[in-house]
């Protein structure tokens, strides 16, 4: 590997972690390890109306809690600015001015009523609602209104959003490291809104922004984010910027049913899905302490939970974890509890 592994952990402050959050974190932190990288904390708290307050501080104490701490938090970062993506607002915008004058971006001003209509119209011809080239020429866009009218209306403080104009009909072949090849019709993908109304970026436009800027090699994540990968690999190459690599990591299953594990699952199961108590007063580790989980425990069940180093080996100590670690080692199945047999098995879906 060429270029120096920096790997980060990107939470959005919405609550307490979900003990999949927790094993993301772990998995960036023993990649980061093994190959002599850095791992930096990242919120990203764009999304005002999910905001919590204390959510950012739990998750750096959680972290250090299971020995697990960032080289990078958001206390150091003389390099790459503040790792708050609501303290980088201006940054976004000029990212967001440079798309939209390379052309590969456009003004949206239709409103919900508007977008209603349209998708009503669609399903009654049978189709599902697409906003992308099948019908962002017909909608109320700078794609169709003059650069003189887009300029009035934005200077008379017209409601718009900037979108992402996906290129028409191509096959994106990416790669990810745990899941391998895949493929991705552009034609399935929404223009994805990339700056909304309130004047914050979305999820999407931020996180390709600081990736580059803070020179992410590996994206490791959960899987549910698969889905945004080529909107993302799309947005790299939009701005000209080689992407990092990609390494979805399979879900937490819940043992009866579909979708990520709940806390009522965790509870009937007798350990905690939200792994850290993080409202007690006494503070976060004595509360975990006193339910009778060690964070040397917590870290190597949850490095087990959907990884092995090939061997029937069960106990590892934080050290032998990071020796061991390989990304390519990661199962392609979520981790499923039985409660029958009391035991995890890989789930196929
Ligand atoms: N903020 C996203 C989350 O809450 C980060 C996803 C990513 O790592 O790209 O999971």
């Amino acid at each position: 590997m060429s270029k120096q592994v920096r790997v980060r952990f990107a939470p959005s402050p919405t609550g307490p972690l979900h003990i999949g959050g927790v094993r993301t974190a772990l998995f960036n932190y023993l990649f980061a390890k093994k190959n002599n990288g850095v791992f930096f904390l990242r919120i990203e708290d764009t999304d005002q109306n999910r905001f919590v307050p204390g959510a950012e501080k739990y998750i750096i104490e959680a972290l250090e809690w299971l020995g697990i701490a960032p080289d990078e938090t958001i206390a150091k970062n003389e390099k790459f600015g503040p790792y708050r993506q609501s303290e980088r607002k201006d940054l976004y915008q000029q990212y967001a001015d440079e798309l939209i004058n390379s052309g590969n971006a456009y003004y949206a001003f239709d409103t919900a009523e508007a977008l209603d209509a349209e998708r009503k119209l669609e399903e009654e011809q049978g189709n599902t609602f697409i906003y992308n080239h099948h019908n962002r020429e017909k909608l109320d866009t700078s794609l169709v209104i003059s650069a003189e009218e887009t300029a009035i209306r934005i200077a008379d403080g017209a409601a718009y959003v900037i979108r992402f104009k996906t290129p028409v009909n191509e096959t994106l072949h990416l790669h990810d490291i745990i899941r391998g090849d895949v493929k991705f019709e552009t034609s399935h993908l929404d223009d994805k809104v990339l700056f909304k109304s309130d004047g914050m970026p979305t999820y999407h436009l931020a996180n390709i922004v600081d990736d580059h800027l803070m020179e992410t090699s590996h994206v490791i994540r959960g899987e549910e984010w698969l889905p945004s990968m080529p909107l993302h690999v799309l947005l790299y190459r939009a701005f000209g910027w080689e992407a990092p690599q990609f390494a979805h990591l399979p879900l937490i299953l819940k043992p009866v049913g579909n979708g990520k594990l709940s806390k009522r699952d965790g509870d009937k199961m007798g350990f905690p899905v939200f792994p850290l108590d993080w409202k007690t007063a006494e503070g976060i580790s004595s509360g975990y302490r006193e339910k009778g989980f060690f964070p040397e425990a917590v870290v190597n069940f949850l490095a087990l939970l959907g990884w092995n180093d090939g061997t029937e080996k069960e106990l590892f100590s934080l050290e032998e974890l990071v020796q061991a670690f390989d990304l390519k080692r990661v199962h392609k199945a979520g981790a499923k509890f039985d409660p029958e047999k009391n035991k995890w098995f890989n789930h196929q879906y």
